[in-house]
């Protein structure tokens, strides 16, 4: 069985989970469950980044010690990856001893290859990024993202021979532009690789910073944020340690989920860090765009900030989930606006998918007593409809993380099922005694709604999980079969003895 590995960026937990959190754990969800659809034995990790100057500070602010905060924080992290059906099979904390000691281990292969050294260095720091700032960076003298003029700060740190990099990243480049995507994402980091990569600190004196990963052999420093939060991706795994089986199994990744802002420091930093640390490449670096909230930049001080908790109490979960892999195409920003979401949820899904799952089964409650028909005559038109069009698309779609595409290409079947219905009006046949129409067209309606569930099982399982149940099939049964039978025409749910139909989707007001 082939294997697939899939991780998001680790969100910073100084604070609450905000929407664009959400977005970055569901579109790994969607691909891994994508993923174990082909038959894939996937292995999805999620975490948080627990250490630094900022998280010290949020602690102290709230009055309690920097552990207990942490714990706090990430729980309610896992408590939003658990409301928004995320299927992570483990979730790493950087707090965590297993995660701390590999990162250690890590550090000494770095070490070990002569890439780690010691220098003092002036530079401008912007407490907000965690980050040294050149001049240009900034913006009329301030951190564009927080508006504040860095601070000047001289210290000795350890640095990475990231320079020494340069030439196998370019080779990388070169020969894998499929490393880095999509397109223009790849474009983007090639062009910061071509103005050359200069050697970066990665540790911080512990009088500046106390709460972090300690440097190995030297107590008056810790491990600075990269060095340390990167590596979460195959310490989770068990790298460097007894227990290494599952880092045997699963490294390289297949996928690393993040978004666009954290780009440069997974595909160039992260990838120079394991050439030095003697480490397989991941296979994909896979960056998604922003979201807007009504068109404008979300923060704080405007107040528009969007918590995925309340999302996800105030709507059906998979309403939520299919309104942002519908709307937010994995190259670009997208915008989301309450209306947009009604809009969507009544369209799409009240209107849509529910109004059509309802139609079927009622039809087959009323004409068929319940009982998916058998078939005499095969629709060529539907069949060869849904295998050459839309399941191609589909999978097109799936495959590039462009669930946009292939949910709009789910909706455009639903659609031609709708016109099926209405031009060849069911219940007149029923009227005029063709039994056989009747019970054929049923059957082609019912497998077409099962091959939907199917589709969109990645994006809304719930929902997907309802629709296989109301046509009497077992999901857990359903859901085991490998992908070639449950995209073919074969008799599935003939014979079953469907469930009284309820409305999936209530229209909202
Ligand atoms: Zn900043």
């Amino acid at each position: 069985m082939s294997k697939y590995y899939i991780t998001t960026a680790i969100p910073y937990a100084n604070d609450n989970p905000h929407i664009g959190h959400a977005i970055l754990f569901l579109y790994a969800d969607v691909m891994a469950r994508y993923q174990r659809i082909l038959g894939k034995e996937v292995y999805f990790l999620i975490g948080t980044d627990e250490h630094g100057q900022k998280m010290l500070k949020a602690a102290k602010e709230h009055g309690v010690p920097v552990a207990d905060y942490c714990s706090a924080k990430s729980a309610v992290f896992q408590n939003l990856a658990d409301q928004w059906n995320i299927t992570n099979d483990d979730f790493i904390r950087t707090t965590e001893k297993r995660h701390m000691d590999a990162a250690q281990k890590f550090w000494q292969e770095a070490e070990a290859s002569g890439d780690i050294y010691k220098k003092k260095y002036s530079g401008l720091y912007c407490v907000g990024c965690e980050a040294y700032k050149t001049e240009k960076d900034l913006v009329d003298g301030k951190c564009p993202d927080h508006q504040k003029e860095p601070e000047i700060l001289e210290e000795e740190n350890y640095f990475f021979r990231l320079s020494k990099y340069q030439e196998p990243l370019e080779l990388l480049f070169a020969q894998h532009p499929e490393f880095v995507y999509p397109q223009n994402r790849y474009n983007e980091m090639l062009n910061i690789l071509k103005n050359g990569l200069e050697d970066i600190s990665v540790s911080r004196a512990t009088d500046k910073l106390t709460w972090g990963i300690p440097v190995p052999g030297d107590d008056s420093q810790v491990m600075y944020v990269w060095f340390d939060a990167l590596t979460n991706y195959i310490t989770a795994l068990g790298y460097g340690s007894k227990n290494d089986k599952l880092f045997k199994k699963y490294w390289p990744a297949d996928a690393h989920v993040i978004g666009k802002e954290i780009n440069r420091f997974h595909s160039l930093l992260w990838s120079a860090m394991l050439m030095s640390a003697g480490v397989e490449l991941p296979k994909m670096i896979a960056a998604h765009g922003w979201i807007t909230i009504d068109g404008q930049k979300m923060s704080k001080s405007i107040g528009n900030v969007i918590d995925p908790l309340k999302m996800s109490s105030d709507y059906p979960v998979d309403a939520v989930r299919y309104f942002f892999m519908r709307e937010l195409p994995f190259d670009s920003d997208g915008d989301y606006s309450e209306d947009k979401f009604i809009a969507r949820y009544n369209g799409d899904l009240a209107n849509g998918i529910g109004n059509l799952t309802n139609r079927i089964l009622v039809m087959i409650e009323k004409y068929c007593a319940g009982t998916v028909p058998k078939v005499k005559n095969v629709d060529h038109s539907l069949i060869d409809f849904l295998k050459n069009e839309i399941w191609p698309a589909y999978e097109e779609g799936m495959g590039k993380f462009r669930f946009d595409r292939a949910m709009e290409t789910v909706w455009k079947y639903i659609t031609h099922c709708d016109q099926k219905i209405s031009d060849s009006q069911p219940w007149a046949m029923a009227k005029a005694g063709k039994t056989e129409e009747v019970n054929d067209l049923l059957y082609h309606l019912a497998e077409s709604l099962r091959q939907i569930a199917v589709m969109i099982w990645p994006v809304m399982p719930e929902t997907a999980e309802k629709i296989i149940t109301q046509l009497g099939l077992d999901t857990a049964e359903e859901f085991a079969k490998p992908l070639e039978e449950l995209k073919n025409w074969v008799e599935l749910t003939v014979g079953k003895n469907i469930q009284t139909p309820e409305p999936l989707f209530p229209r909202l007001e």
